[in-house]
């Protein structure tokens, strides 16, 4: 199944193995994917270029616009290599965390800095989340455990240390091989990966010196992170839930009102937020989702969420057009029934807003009162755009811009369906292109409202003026 309709909430795909099986990543598009993601953790450069150009292939030959997302891999420490590849931990044995090189009856970590910042009393957690160690003795370079959860730890295991705060340590060194590289293909996202606070954005603007600007998405995954999570917020151009490490990092049991709390900071301030990973996790082996799972993306996206993802599910899972086509349906499904009218009632208990604020509050309500079939503006940047569809009107935003980079960086933004548009085009023109879409995938005839928004002649950028606009037959 494929559509050629509109819905509010956006889809982010990871690609892999999975997707580069032929028609796969035409099927992705045209069942709805907007964003393509490469995960930096895993897989050479030279299989991330030839994905990325793959998407630019298709998106372009369907005429459906598509950006780049590239996690960056951050601070992430991992077990070595284990003889054999895996090992069992009993309940309440001992084991010890050391070099691989100083102690090979120990658990091997080359992470010095980690390894002496630990403490008696800290929790270990490993592969997932599904190990605890109970730190017992540290002395420089080797850590005492008591295994408090025994289970199978694997060579690469992920560790983390939930109560430790190591401040500075992003961009790593692997993290700025992904800048350099993700320069080299003009990657319009970079997710920052294991963000703490607002700083770690800024060091890793420091190290984008040069014409290459890439959007920032700070992936929330860190206890620390929700600490800080308004001047994260604040900082970034985007916000990922990133529900994998934060079920580590932070109570499991918690992780729904933690993914509330974050889609609602970032609602409020008006960033796009992702909410990732485990949607329809059976989908990497079976053909049908858990009603559990169904339920899962319908709550994010009655929370507000911009964007949902898909991980392991397309990049090895062993059909990723059905996983995106089941992705969309209950999308769909929400949105027609729910979404609009909860943002709504949202939006009515907001207080005071800054002008920019108030005439896209304005525009939306005016499209709601008038049931208008779009509201269509002139936009130059993602946080403009953005600004007016956090208040989530039933009908879409119909962006109009004459930057490629905002053109495609829309693509994450709920409710928003951009147009490229060239840099001369007059209002008339404009228009014109936004009806030609609004007439090819939305019910609107001749005759019917759209609200625009535009800058009063003469005022520059800012989006000042609101106008009602019958459509031409
Ligand atoms: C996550 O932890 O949920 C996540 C999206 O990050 P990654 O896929 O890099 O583990």
């Amino acid at each position: 199944m494929t559509t050629d309709t509109w819905q509010h909430t956006k889809i982010v795909c990871t690609l892999g193995p999975a997707t580069d099986r032929p028609g796969v990543l035409e099927g992705m598009i045209r069942g709805g994917m907007d964003v393509a993601r490469i995960n930096l953790s895993h897989g050479t450069q030279d299989d991330h270029a030839r994905r990325i150009q793959a998407v630019r292939v298709v998106s372009r030959t369907l005429a459906r616009p598509v950006s780049i997302l590239a996690d960056l891999p951050g601070p992430k420490f991992r077990l070595g290599e284990l003889p054999g590849g895996a090992l069992q931990l009993q309940d309440g044995a001992r084991v010890c965390l050391a070099g691989a090189a100083d102690a090979a009856d120990c658990l091997p970590l080359d992470e010095r800095m980690l390894l002496d910042a630990l403490r008696t009393g800290q929790s270990v957690y490993l592969a997932d989340g599904a190990v605890e160690l109970l730190v017992k003795a540290a002395v420089p370079g080797r850590v005492e455990c008591e295994v408090r959860a025994g289970g199978t730890v694997r060579s690469g295991s992920g560790v983390n240390v939930p109560e430790l705060i190591l401040s500075a340590l992003i961009p790593t060194e692997r993290d700025r091989l992904g800048l350099a590289f993700a320069a080299s293909q003009a990657i319009d996202w970079i997710g920052v990966s294991f963000v703490q606070d607002a700083d770690d954005l800024a060091r890793v603007r420091a190290a984008l010196a040069g014409a290459y600007q890439p959007l920032l998405m700070a992936k929330i995954e860190k206890r620390r992170a929700l600490d800080t999570l308004d001047a994260i917020i604040e900082s970034a151009d985007a916000i990922m839930v990133a529900r994998g490490d934060l079920g580590v990092e932070t109570n499991l049991a918690e992780i729904p009102l933690v993914q509330k709390r974050i889609i609602a900071a970032a609602n409020a301030r008006g960033r796009p937020v992702v909410t990732a990973t485990q949607m329809l996790e059976s989908m990497v082996e079976h053909e049908r989702p858990t009603r559990a799972e169904v339920t899962d993306i319908a709550n994010a996206v009655l929370d507000g969420t911009d964007a949902v993802m898909l991980s392991a599910e397309s990049a090895i899972g062993r059909n990723p057009v059905a996983t995106v086509n089941m992705l969309r349906r209950v999308i769909t499904a929400t949105n027609a029934e729910y979404a609009a009218s909860m943002a709504q009632a949202r939006l009515r208990a907001r207080g005071a807003v800054p002008v920019d604020e108030a005439i896209g509050f304005s525009a939306c309500q005016l499209a709601e009162k008038i049931d208008a079939r779009a509201i269509v503006v002139h936009g130059q940047s993602l946080s403009q755009i953005a600004a007016i569809a956090r208040f989530r009107p039933r009908a879409p935003i119909v962006a109009l811009t004459d930057s490629a980079g905002v053109h495609r960086s829309l693509t994450l933004v709920s409710g928003v369906s951009p147009l490229h548009v060239p840099a001369l085009a007059d209002a008339h023109t404009r228009i014109g292109r936004a009806q030609d879409w609004l007439y090819a995938h939305t019910p609107a005839r001749p005759g019917e409202p759209v609200v625009v928004l535009s800058a009063f002649a003469g005022a520059g950028d800012t989006v000042d003026t609101l106008q009602v606009v019958r459509l031409s037959g």
